[in-house]
């Protein structure tokens, strides 16, 4: 197989003569190509509106060697494929089934890796199957009424299944995992396009279906899967974990458990903190979620209207002469602004969109780094007590409801009575509330002053009538559960912080990544009986 990388076509015509333009790099006829796979494509702009996707595409020929030495051209190279293949080499014979806590991205994918091995893992979920969790989130956002056990942020799927299912990590590849993290997700339902998409992306309503359907393969692979089971506590003896305690009630005797909790976990966080596990604060972010017309933002990265191009995103970066970091998270392109409440009194805002990407408003959040000096005193989870300041600060600017500020009146710190030209594209209801209220004054001027340097970046980024809501405060786990570099166990043996929550990875790729690596370390060390 042999390797072309930059060949360049214009956007409108998209795959259109790409077979064309390999074989005239190859210095060959097009009929001689027997097979091409694309591999990468990402879109270059910096002659816009003249837009150019350029591709990375794998091809199949007789006769390689021939061609390379023929073509000479630097750009054709063999290819080659990092295969992820996990060691099994544990030697202690598990004396009970290895239990798997959480059943978002890293969960999920330890407990596939796990059965796959026929280790026939056990699942154990807080929230609700994905279908009955959907029911309960859009009850949720049409009265209002949150159930604290299964949400936006608790049930199958985890935290990122009523999201935009945007599958980029900056995590390097050299070893496979995240590959085959996508190509898992394809083979589970997932459109192929995000295997050589740049930036790829899945969209909650398909990503629904692709988790229900690692479900039914872990299932089907002896796993067991429970519903409604909350870890309330662990037995742990002389280090060692005994057993875990579910829903207060039943006692589950296990040797190996994986803590893949996500980032909103609180009341697990707050037990592993009573029963002294080895954590420490970390840094993350808290900001607003601010919407924009999309075609403002077509217009801007495309220089003109995007026609049949996917709705447009952006990347924005600042650094303040006050020292504090200020970027742009989790962009939504044609989505929605979610209610990702989880706990009563308390208002958390997100961002989601559909595979079509088709909605009238692009949201990003808009956020600023907060260490621990932000939130000082000796307790670990100070900062969880600071993202429950904020937000509940936002629920009341908003009285339960999502409280939106246009930007003009954001930085004239009062409430704005009408819309501009951008009507909010929320799911949960909203109102006008006072946005900038909620976060202590640098925090505030910080938003304030990024957005005004974000709108030399993009034309239009800082009009007035531009939509803030409040308040994003769940872009990262506030602590890292620390583990063993070699082994990946807590300071008590045989359980294995995961994912996010856990302070190792941040977002739905990187998570699933790091549940295959937790799986890979208990293969290391057990076997089956
Ligand atoms: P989670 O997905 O949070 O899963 C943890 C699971 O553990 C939960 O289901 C929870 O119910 C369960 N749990 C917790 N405690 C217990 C317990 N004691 N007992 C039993 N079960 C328990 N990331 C992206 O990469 N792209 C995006 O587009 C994106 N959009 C997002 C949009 C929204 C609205 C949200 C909320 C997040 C988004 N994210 C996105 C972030 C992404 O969801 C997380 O990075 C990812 O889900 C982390 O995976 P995880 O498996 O570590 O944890």
């Amino acid at each position: 197989m042999l390797r072309i990388s930059q060949i360049k076509r214009n956007a409108e015509k998209g795959e259109q003569g790409l077979k064309h333009a390999a074989a005239k790099e190859l210095r060959i006829r097009e009929e001689e190509i027997q097979n091409l796979r694309i591999c990468k494509r990402s879109l270059d702009a910096r002659k816009k509106p003249e837009l150019y996707y350029v591709y990375t595409v794998d091809v199949e020929v007789n006769d390689e060697e021939k061609i390379l030495r023929r073509c000479k051209s630097n750009k054709v190279t063999r290819a080659k494929e990092v295969i992820y293949a996990p060691e099994q080499s544990g030697t202690i014979p598990f004396k009970h089934r290895p239990v798997v806590i959480g059943m978002g991205p890293a969960g999920l994918f330890c407990a596939l890796s796990l059965a796959r091995t026929g280790f026939a893992p056990i699942l154990l979920e807080r929230g609700m199957d994905v279908d009955r969790r959907q029911e309960m989130v859009e009850t949720f956002w049409q009265t209002g009424q949150l159930d604290e056990r299964s949400n936006i942020q608790f049930g199958e799927g985890g935290a990122g299944t009523f999201s935009d299912g945007k599958l980029n990590t900056a995590v390097k590849d050299a070893t496979g995992r995240n590959t085959f993290v996508l190509k898992t997700f394809v083979e589970f339902g997932a459109p192929e396009e995000i295997l050589w998409l740049n930036k790829p992306h899945i969209g909650t309503d398909l990503l629904r279906e692709v988790i229900k359907n690692i479900r039914k393969e872990i299932l089907r692979l002896g796993g067991d899967v429970r519903f409604e089971a909350q870890v309330t506590d662990f037995e742990i003896q002389k280090g060692q974990l005994r057993a875990l305690i579910i829903n207060g009630a039943e006692r589950l005797e296990c040797e190996a458990a994986v803590l893949a909790i996500g980032h909103s976990a609180r009341d697990t966080f707050a037990l592993l903190k009573k029963r002294q596990f080895s954590m420490s604060p970390k840094a993350f972010a808290v900001g607003v979620r601010m919407e924009h017309p999309q075609h403002l933002i077509d217009q801007s990265q495309y220089g003109k209207e995007r026609g049949t191009l996917p709705a447009a995103d952006y990347k924005l970066t600042c650094q303040l002469p006050n020292g504090r970091g200020v970027y742009s998270f989790c962009m939504c392109p044609g989505g929605y602004v979610v209610n990702a409440s989880s706990e009563e009194g308390k208002l958390a805002v997100n961002g989601m969109s559909y595979h079509s990407r088709n909605g009238d408003n692009a949201n990003s959040a808009i956020v600023v780094t907060v260490t621990p000096e932000d939130f000082p005193g000796d307790d670990v989870l100070a900062g969880v007590e600071f993202q429950r300041k904020l937000e509940a600060a936002a629920y009341e600017a908003g009285d339960g409801k999502i409280p939106v500020q246009l930007y003009h009146d954001f930085c004239k710190k009062q409430v704005s009575e009408s819309l501009g030209e951008t009507t909010p594209s929320m799911k949960g209801a909203w109102t006008f509330g006072n946005v900038r209220d909620c976060f202590p004054k640098e925090i505030g001027d910080s938003i304030e002053q990024s957005i005004k340097v974000f709108g030399r970046k993009i034309r239009g980024f800082d009009r007035g009538d531009a939509i803030l809501s409040a308040v994003e405060s769940r872009t990262s786990s506030p602590v890292r559960i620390e583990r063993e570099k070699e082994t990946l166990e807590s300071s008590i043996s045989g359980i294995y912080p995961c994912g996010e929550g856990a302070g190792y990875a941040g977002g739905i790729t990187s998570a699933a990544m790091d549940g295959l690596k937790v799986a890979e370390a208990i293969l290391k060390k057990f076997k089956i009986k």
